[in-house]
């Protein structure tokens, strides 16, 4: 469906995940400039934004899908945040979609679990991308004709373990996993960069906004986050996007792109920067780029499953119901043990793309949940 309406201000801006990191960071840039953006619409998980707006849903309301709803296709709105953590975000942001809305996106797992069927509902520039190394891509690409890209180089922090001492696991706790280096974020999402999954889900994330084939997508741990990320050109040429680690400028860019808003971060002084470390990712202490690289490879359901299986074991290390050492092989074992034909698709999704996607995502989390011996009736 293609975008119905042009820019127009202040645009109409629904936050679904009001209450979390990036929800209150774009609360930060919508308060900054009133006259090009007015809150539509929240969405919050545990407590409800400080703040009224046309609509106003807790996500443990027990009519909060149909009023999230009806919130992301109202005319009022123009745009949506997609920023509530995991896969619960997909069934709204096909809303959004189908209704015409622009889209800036940071919840990743919806492309991750279903970008095929995502960017095919979505027109032509109807989705923008909120994730850091993704903005300084879709920086990068601007005027750039799509033959001329060689690669993309996805930038890594290396998370909080990258310099852990030893290759053992399993004493680290939750706290430890939770000390990110440069970024402030969620608990998932910083769960996510102590194993590198977060960048894993990223190469596949970036494979559907760019449509580039994964082999053509590179990550390089870059420790001071002030590289966003690359391309690289056919020409031998490459551009990098360079800024303070403050996801209120990816933020900002998704909600007024065409235009830059003036100041909303500090321009980085240079000369004080200090040593910029690019060095390779070690795949063998960090197994999660190949594991998510080889479930992209194998299409289908198994994104849905790598992404489902990982959520559940990032839940279950974070309440300390099992180990940080647990959940790449939780993540592996429901790879293997998935059997596409087997998984029973829900009832009531006639698409019978997404119905398979959420079979896996239903599969994996039954899978993991039992390894952890947690059957849930
Ligand atoms: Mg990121």
């Amino acid at each position: 469906m293609s975008v119905a309406h042009a820019p127009r201000w202040p645009l109409g801006v629904a936050l679904l995940g009001a209450t979390g990191s990036i929800g209150s960071q774009a609360l930060d840039v919508i308060d900054r400039f009133p006259d090009r953006f007015r809150v539509v619409g929240l969405l919050s998980g545990r407590r409800l934004p400080n703040r009224t707006a046309r609509y106003t849903v807790r996500a443990s309301d027990p009519d909060a899908g149909a009023r999230v709803r009806e919130m992301v296709t109202d005319p009022e709105c123009d745009l949506v945040l997609v920023a509530v953590p995991g896969a619960c975000a997909l069934e709204p942001t096909l809303a959004a979609l189908d209704a015409g809305k622009r889209l800036a996106i940071a919840t990743k797992e919806v492309l991750v679990m279903a970008g095929e069927v995502v960017m095919r509902r979505a027109g032509p520039g109807a989705i923008r991308p909120v994730d850091s190394e993704h903005s300084a891509i879709w920086q990068c690409l601007w005027g750039e004709a799509p033959e001329s890209v060689a690669r993309l180089i996805l930038t890594a922090t290396g998370g909080p373990l990258l310099r852990h001492p030893g290759r053992d696991w399993r004493t680290v706790t939750v706290e430890q996993a939770l000390r990110h280096p440069t970024w402030s974020m969620g608990p998932k999402v910083t769960v996510d960069s102590a194993t590198l999954m977060n960048k894993g889900l990223e190469m596949i994330e970036a494979h559907h906004l760019f449509g580039l084939p994964l082999d053509r997508i590179e990550v390089v741990i870059h420790p001071q986050s002030v590289i966003h990320s690359m391309v690289q050109f056919v020409d031998g040429a490459a551009k990098a996007q360079l800024s303070h680690p403050d996801m209120r400028l990816p933020i900002a860019l998704a909600l007024s792109y065409p235009e830059r808003l003036p100041g909303v971060v500090p321009p980085t002084e240079f000369a004080r920067v200090g040593e910029l470390e690019l060095e390779p990712l070690d795949r063998e202490r960090f197994p999660s780029v190949d594991l998510a690289r080889e479930a992209a490879r194998r299409g289908g359901g198994y994104p849905a499953v790598l992404n489902a299986a990982n959520e559940e074991a990032v839940a279950a290390f974070l309440e300390r119901r099992s180990g940080f050492a647990d959940i790449l092989p939780l993540v592996r074992s429901a790879l293997d043990g998935f059997r596409p034909e087997r998984a029973d698709p829900p009832p009531g999704v006639a698409e019978p793309e997404l119905a398979a996607i959420l079979a896996a995502d239903a599969y994996a989390r039954q899978h993991v949940r039992e390894r952890l011996g947690k059957v849930e009736e």
